[in-house]
């Protein structure tokens, strides 16, 4: 049956069943004072998730898309300038976005499978001598490539230029499962969502917001209404919310925090890279190319993956679930029918991983790919046992 099988999507991901446990709740009284001890250690787990001292957490019922417009319509105005680069399906749709709200985006274009260009950051702030733009838009992890940026290098070129824009980060498909480092990074705002690193069902939009970025929400005039970030902020000040909150997601929250703090936050980074690993090394057994061009840029979470010339990857994907039940990214975009995708995050082991690589083997089997079968799977195999750490001290 195919609902028995992990998906192996860049989310949303696998939910334990610890976490479908944790939200079987009955309804309760969102106006009681209990409901301020379910809401307050979610806000403050989330705190040292997105790595912050001084930042604010702000969540809404809504997907991440609904965190990018919260972002940036409590912080700008209709006309304020924007400098995003697009090098993938999410950096665009954030463009799109910020267009689509009167704003005046600033794009600097760049190829898919490359990451944020800090170099070029620099020059255009730089050239922006009377600090017309007002924000700079980053994707952390671009879902729709495999890539990883790094964000330290993006506010090293904000600092070089000595501009004072505010640097807001998608982080939606890396929290959680890939270092994040909010203060240390000097990022404003971080976008991000319940149904990845957290391993939940849709629904939560989490936000961290630096002291910054909250003094603009005074003289931002975007509309918002639904995300205004005082009502939220006021509401939950008082141990309240502004309108009916997701309760059993709080609740599926605050054990999700508890499950990333048990294994550790750094042992849960160093299991994605380790899954990640395996992955790439049966990517390369295959033959086949990730889209991220360079190590650097490799992202723990999502591997993209060319298939062969004269192959189509939604063929690719369509076999695996349509025979063995099974779910792979497509290509978004740029990539589509050109690369499929890997999603290797949240509630995930390496014996599930072999599954999916081998699961995929068969589909390129039957579609005639020049893949050995077995290739993939023996390299992940020869690097997890050789990186093994044993779940039983051994005798
Ligand atoms: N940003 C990134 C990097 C994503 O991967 C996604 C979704 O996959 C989004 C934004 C949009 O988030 P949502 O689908 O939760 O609205």
């Amino acid at each position: 049956m195919s609902d028995q099988n992990p998906v192996f999507i860049p989310g949303p991901t696998n939910i334990p069943d610890r976490l479908r446990r944790a939200m079987q709740v009955q309804t309760q009284d969102h106006r009681s004072p209990a409901f301020v001890n379910t809401l307050a250690p979610v806000l403050k787990g989330c705190k040292t998730v997105f790595g912050t001292a001084k930042g604010e957490i702000i969540t809404f019922p809504a997907s991440g898309t609904g965190g990018w417009e919260a972002a940036i319509t409590n912080t700008l105005s209709p006309g304020d300038k924007v400098l995003v680069a697009r090098y993938g399906m999410f950096s665009h749709r954030w463009i799109d976005m910020c267009q689509r709200h009167g704003l005046d985006v600033q794009i600097i274009e760049c190829p898919w499978g490359s990451g944020a260009p800090a170099d070029r950051f620099q020059e255009a702030l730089s050239a922006d001598k009377d600090h017309s733009i007002k924000a700079v838009l980053v994707t952390h992890n671009e879902t729709a490539t495999g890539v990883r940026s790094d964000i330290a290098a993006v506010r090293g070129a904000m600092k070089a230029s000595n501009h004072p824009a505010l640097l807001m980060v998608d982080c939606v498909s890396s929290l959680g499962s890939m270092p994040f480092e909010m203060d240390t990074w000097g990022v404003d705002i971080a976008v991000s969502g319940s149904q990845k690193g957290f391993m939940l069902n849709t629904g939560m939009a989490i936000l961290a917001v630096s002291p910054k970025a909250l003094a603009m929400m005074e003289t931002a005039k975007l509309p918002r209404t639904f995300f205004d970030f005082r009502d939220m902020m006021g509401a939950n000040a008082k141990g309240g919310f502004p309108y009916t909150p997701p309760l059993q997601l709080i609740y599926g929250m605050a054990e999700s925090l508890n499950m990333l703090f048990e294994e550790g936050l750094d042992n849960v980074y160093a299991r994605h890279t380790r899954i990640a690993e395996g992955v790439r090394r049966a990517v390369a057994a295959w033959g086949l190319k990730l889209v991220a061009q360079t190590p650097d840029l490799y992202s723990d979470t999502v591997s993209a993956v060319f298939v062969p010339e004269g192959f189509d990857s939604n063929r690719l994907t369509e076999r695996v679930f349509g025979t063995y039940g099974m779910s792979f990214g497509v290509g978004l975009g740029e990539m589509n029918g050109r690369a499929f995708r890997i999603g290797h995050l949240g509630s995930l082991t390496e014996s599930m991983m072999l599954s999916g690589l081998a699961t995929l083997e068969m589909a390129m089997a039957d579609l005639n790919y020049p893949v050995k079968m077995g290739s993939g799977v023996i390299a992940a195999q020869e690097y997890y046992r050789a990186t093994a750490k044993p779940v039983l001290a051994e005798k």
